[in-house]
């Protein structure tokens, strides 16, 4: 595809993809599409011939759009969000176009410079210790697994990269609270530590974990002789946004040379803020810690944040030299290939650095502070309904609730009838609403994080939960005359 014909359908596409942001609202939130529905539009083998791009892009259009999931919808409520921006999806187009790919400072010494003082920035941003030092991994999950390594190579002298399991000796015991993310069960169990070795310390009533617990778990596996190694506070749990007390943790961590990682995937860009200054309490005695970008700020995935207080330790756990690695530079440099588990490296500092210097820290921080306030009005509304009940006080943009009829029969079950309201939301198309458990309560999980999300989106959104929900929930005649059998009526939307 030569000169002319990249260019004009680089424009096409561009303008494309405009109007798909402009018109986003008027796409379903979640598609109705049945499993295998997409395949079945796929031919079954590839092409012979070379096809134009007028077709594949057709095809896009027809095929690929209906079923997605529209991520940058505004009524997209569910999980964590994945921002874009328009300044991120800029680099992301030039990154691609660069075609760079940035495992050394060799291979792209802008790359790796960047990569550098996008991290100090980011460091200054959200106010952490200087002496931490970032990079940027793929995800939350890998940043968790290269402070797990790091801690056993460092707690072992090395040991682990040379001997893996087969080092002996006693066992290696980690922590963290059973409303973890998901991803540090996975590094445990890459790093060959296992599961069993992993503590779910349990929490307080606001998912919050319980520090005696946790000391009691450490005093029993040194008494059976035990190392406790590492442990993973969330600021910010997946499931509630709950923030683990880190100072009375760190405290416990220092007594027991225990590896403080610090899992603040989402709530992260926070620490920006001056009113969420109370989470930096113990944040200096971490060891290490990861904030998204791709979360909850404008960068689009992927770009994760990883804090390292270390950074010798960190290379000494991932470096490798093999001939046709080596470079011939007179002053150290950073080659990032060695600061974690993949070699090929995309160029994700250039979005980042074009989101921050797009929006700046004041930018950055309205668009955190307009959310917070949705999901804090939003609250005061669940609060004023008799008939819903808000199950956490919500700390940022995150909300638990159910929906509790005023008038509820015996025989109905709230889990079941809100998983049937939230699936019943989610088909709507224009709304997509996740959900958790709190303390074993179903909860419907609403997150107030999009960043097309404006007040009117949430207004639109919470009455069509109230009527829904409403609507969901009636006696039916039986009742009426006194059997206590109830009715679920789906209405038409
Ligand atoms: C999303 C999330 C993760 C995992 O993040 P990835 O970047 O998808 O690997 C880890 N911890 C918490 C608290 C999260 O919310």
């Amino acid at each position: 595809m030569e000169g002319d014909e990249f260019r004009k359908t680089a424009h096409e596409t561009v303008d494309w993809i405009c109007d798909y942001l402009e018109g986003i609202e008027g796409y379903p939130v979640v598609p109705g599409t049945a499993p295998g529905e997409i395949r079945s539009q796929l031919p079954d083998a590839p092409p012979e011939k070379g096809e134009s791009m007028e077709q594949i892009l057709e095809d896009f259009r027809q095929i690929i759009v209906p079923g997605m999931t529209h991520w940058q919808h505004p009524g997209f409520m569910a999980y964590f969000p994945a921002n874009h921006s328009q300044p991120s999806l800029l680099a992301e187009m030039l990154t691609a176009a660069l075609g760079a790919q940035c495992m050394s400072w060799q291979t792209s010494p802008a790359a790796t410079e960047l990569e550098e003082q996008a991290m100090i920035w980011l460091r200054e941003l959200f106010h952490l210790p200087d002496s931490f030092t970032g990079v940027i991994e793929s995800g939350a999950s890998f940043a968790t697994l290269s402070s797990l390594l790091t801690a056993r190579e460092s707690r072992s002298h090395d040991a682990g990269r040379a001997w893996g399991l087969q080092s002996g000796g006693k066992r290696f015991t980690t922590y963290c609270s059973e409303e973890a993310h998901s991803s540090i069960d996975r590094a445990v169990r890459m790093s060959g530590l296992g599961e069993s070795c992993l503590r779910k310390i349990p929490t307080d009533a606001q998912c919050r974990l319980i520090p005696s617990e946790l000391e009691k778990a450490i005093c029993q596996d040194l008494e059976e002789g035990n190392i406790p190694l590492w442990i993973s506070v969330t600021l910010g749990s997946t499931g509630t946004t709950a923030t683990d007390p880190v100072s009375e943790i760190a405290k416990i961590s220092t007594t027991y040379g225990l590896w403080m990682h610090v899992d603040a995937a989402y709530v992260g860009p926070c620490l920006m803020l001056p009113e969420y200054a109370w989470m930096l309490e113990g944040l200096d005695a971490a060891d290490s810690l990861v904030i998204n970008p791709h979360k909850w700020m404008p960068v689009n995935f992927d770009c994760s944040a990883y804090f390292v207080r270390d950074v010798a330790a960190l290379i000494r756990t991932w470096e490798i030299l093999p001939e046709y690695l080596k470079s011939c530079e007179h002053t150290p440099v950073n080659n990032y290939r060695d600061w974690g588990p993949a070699l090929g490296r995309r160029f994700r500092a250039l979005k980042l650095w074009f989101v921050l210097r797009y929006f700046g820290r004041e930018g950055l921080s309205a668009l955190l502070r307009k959310q917070i306030s949705f999901a804090q009005n939003l609250a005061e509304s669940i609060r004023r309904e008799q008939d819903f009940e808000l199950m956490l006080t919500p700390q940022f943009n995150l909300l638990c609730f159910r929906y509790r009829p005023v008038s509820l029969s015996a025989d109905v079950d709230l889990d079941t009838l809100n998983q049937t309201l939230l699936d019943h939301l989610n088909r709507s198309g224009h709304v997509y609403l996740s959900h958790t458990r709190v303390k074993d309560s179903f909860a419907i999980r609403l997150v107030t994080g999009q960043t097309r999300l404006e007040e009117r989106h949430v207004q639109s959104v919470w009455n069509l939960i109230r009527e829904s929900a409403r609507k969901l929930h009636r006696p039916s005649r039986d009742q009426r005359n006194g059997s206590s059998a109830t009715e679920v009526r789906l209405p038409v939307l």
